[in-house]
């Protein structure tokens, strides 16, 4: 039992921070509150002056995720010697050890290698390695911390703290194209069970895991990315740090997994957390121990996240000062690099020579959606590894988030020619969903586009007024897919519904559908690029299924089409492919499009759009032919 002689020792984590330092949001160049390691910072202040014992830890993927981390890596460079803004941070609020998420190699070995160099803590990977097979690892596989730690008597007592760290094997696949003949990395079961006993030896009273992997399946499997649970179970691992997933432990989430304890905040019986993304939360774990003839024995625990803001449904999210002493030396740490990337955000970054807008994406007709599917193509094509997949022709889909709808008359994405800012990047790509690319029969594209044309309500020969959208069917459910020219017959009742459920399983709407001049045919096979969103389930998009699943990271497209479009300099291109609705006689439908839409007439004048005022709403009406070919 526990007596006045047991020790409270307090673990915090920070975990997926993405190089979120200050609560801004440098796409719209304004600040966003309730996320930053600043904002953080007061969490941890608090944390700490409720334990005696408490140490900081941060679980990985710190150095990648906004344009701060872009510009410094990509524009500003990295010399030797200079203190990039994480761990300036990082030094400012005396982490006690991190480790290596997958993210960090982003922008390969050297940088990286500089980055650390200025820590002022350990930096700990047990699995990253530097030749393959067993040999060096890249980074120290653990450390040991000697603290004094005081019991409820106020007695200090020292205490060896193991802590050794884990990152997702497949971080050598995600930056092949940076890392081949430089980093090897090995499964984090077996890496564990290599180092646990050279720990213990070297008289770790406790071991704590830095675990940038998620919670995952509870069988292990040589290499698999979300190893918590397996690790979890090994002798020697007192208590896990988790991360990767950017979800929150304990919490409901988890429940259903098999040896997940979620009111306990226990994996396989052992104290577990997983404190979200971005600053936005920290993670805790306390552990009350005691020691008995010279070994301390874990007696107990709990594990909590705690969040910056309250969630979002129960009061809306308010700017806040950033106020304390933790966030103030944050804040100075990182003022220089932030002024500079402001700087940055604030050039063009390339050039459009025509307008870029959603406002006609329904009608088959966005140079805007065009471009991001032309983005996505080109960052798949360059990263797909396995020959087989590498043969297959790549579509490319997304949708058009900013289409009117509940958004309202202004919420389109709507870039004029010219220079084109990291705004109207924001602009174009509304969501930040990460690149995703899914192999797909041609069956399954031709369900695809079905569960698009969901989006429009039927037209009957001789309709005069008909609203041509669904007004259940939000922008982000509607796809274009580019490289395929489909012609949609409206007079058709829809296949799905809103939710992508199968509702007439002989309702077809695609006449036809072309790859290259050519009908798809069920059994042809194609690599379909997506996002993380859509490759999920969302929406219910026949085969967006993780076992369709064939390259993933954890890129945001808004930064992918960013670099695309600073690679390509001035974007002028034609869209591959091409979307019509076969003729309904006599028929006319209604388009609610944005006022600001008019000056865009002539795009679409194959629909010999004429305008009929505008709706309550203050959309733009226009009254389009569908019996033409379009
Ligand atoms: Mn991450
Ligand atoms: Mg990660």
């Amino acid at each position: 039992m526990a007596d006045d002689r047991a020790v409270h020792l307090r673990l915090i984590e920070t975990t997926d921070l993405h190089l979120h330092l200050l609560p801004y949001d440098y796409y719209a160049d304004r600040p966003m509150p309730d996320i930053g390691l600043a904002s953080a910072a007061r969490l941890i202040a608090e944390a700490r002056a409720e334990a005696p014992n408490a140490l900081l830890f941060d679980n990985g993927d710190f150095l990648q995720g906004t344009p701060m981390g872009d510009f410094i890596a990509l524009e500003g460079g990295m010399r030797e010697g200079d203190l990039h803004p994480v761990i300036a941070a990082m030094n400012a609020l005396s982490f006690d050890a991190i480790t290596l998420g997958n993210h960090e190699f982003n922008y390969g070995l050297d940088f990286l290698k500089k980055t650390l160099a200025r820590a002022a803590f350990p930096v700990v990977s047990a699995n990253l390695l530097k030749g393959p097979g067993d040999q060096a690892t890249l980074v120290k596989p653990y450390a040991l911390l000697d603290r004094m730690v005081q019991d409820a008597r106020g007695e200090s007592h020292p205490l060896r703290l193991g802590v050794i760290g884990f990152a997702p094997p497949q971080v050598v696949d995600w930056d092949r194209h940076m890392l081949e003949g430089q980093l090897w990395a090995r499964d984090i079961v077996a890496a564990a069970r290599t180092w646990l006993p050279e720990m213990r030896e070297a008289g770790a009273d406790v071991i704590v895991a830095l675990a940038h992997t998620g919670i995952g399946p509870a069988r292990h499997t040589d290499g698999m990315e979300n190893a918590a649970l397996p690790l979890a179970r090994l002798d020697g691992i007192d208590a896990l740090l988790t991360g990767h997933n950017h979800l929150l432990f304990p919490s409901p989430l988890f429940a259903a997994l098999p040896e997940v304890d979620v009111p306990a905040g226990t994996l396989a019986g052992k104290p577990a957390v997983m404190g979200g993304c971005w600053g936005a939360h920290i993670g805790l774990i306390d552990l009350l121990m005691q020691r008995e003839g010279g070994r301390w024995r874990v007696l107990g625990s709990r594990s909590e996240t705690r969040a910056l803001a309250p969630a979002p449904h129960i009061v809306p999210p308010a700017p806040r000062k950033l106020r304390g002493p933790g966030p103030a030396r944050v804040a100075a740490a990182v003022e220089d690099a932030h002024q500079a990337t402001l700087t940055a955000i604030r050039r063009p970054v390339g050039h459009s020579a025509r307008p870029l807008h959603s406002f006609f994406a329904h009608l088959g007709c966005s140079a805007a959606l065009a471009l991001v599917t032309e983005a996505q193509r080109a960052y798949v094509a360059e990263r797909l590894s396995d020959p087989g997949l590498r043969a297959l022709p790549i579509l490319s889909a997304t949708a058009p988030f900013k289409a009117g709808g509940r958004s309202g008359p202004m919420g389109y994405t709507d870039a004029p020619a010219g220079p084109l800012a990291l705004r109207h990047i924001a602009d174009l790509y509304a969501f930040p969903n990460a690149i995703a690319a899914l192999r797909v029969t041609g069956a399954e594209v031709l369900e695809w586009l079905e569960r698009s044309a969901a989006a429009y309500n039927r037209i009957q020969p001789g309709a005069r007024d008909t609203p041509l959208r669904n007004p259940e069917i939000p922008g982000y459910n509607f796809e274009l897919i580019d490289a395929i020219d489909v012609t949609y017959d409206l007079s058709q009742p829809a296949r799905y519904d809103s939710r992508g459920t199968l509702i007439s399983a002989t309702a077809r709407r695609v006449v036809s559908a072309l790859f290259e001049g050519q009908p798809v045919a069920p059994g042809d096979e194609f690599i379909l690029c997506t996002n993380s969103y859509r490759a999920s389930g969302a929406g219910g998009f026949a085969s967006a299924d993780y076992e369709n699943l064939v390259f993933r990271d954890e890129r945001l497209i808004r930064d992918i089409l960013r670099q695309h479009i600073a690679r390509q300099g001035t974007i002028d291109f034609k869209a591959s492919g091409s979307l019509r609705f076969a003729p309904v006689p006599a028929a006319y439908a209604i388009f609610e499009t944005s006022p600001a839409a008019r000056a865009h007439l002539d795009e679409i004048a194959a629909f010999a759009p004429e305008e009929r005022g505008l709706s309550g709403a203050g959309f733009l009406r226009l009254k389009i032919s569908l019996s033409g070919a379009h």
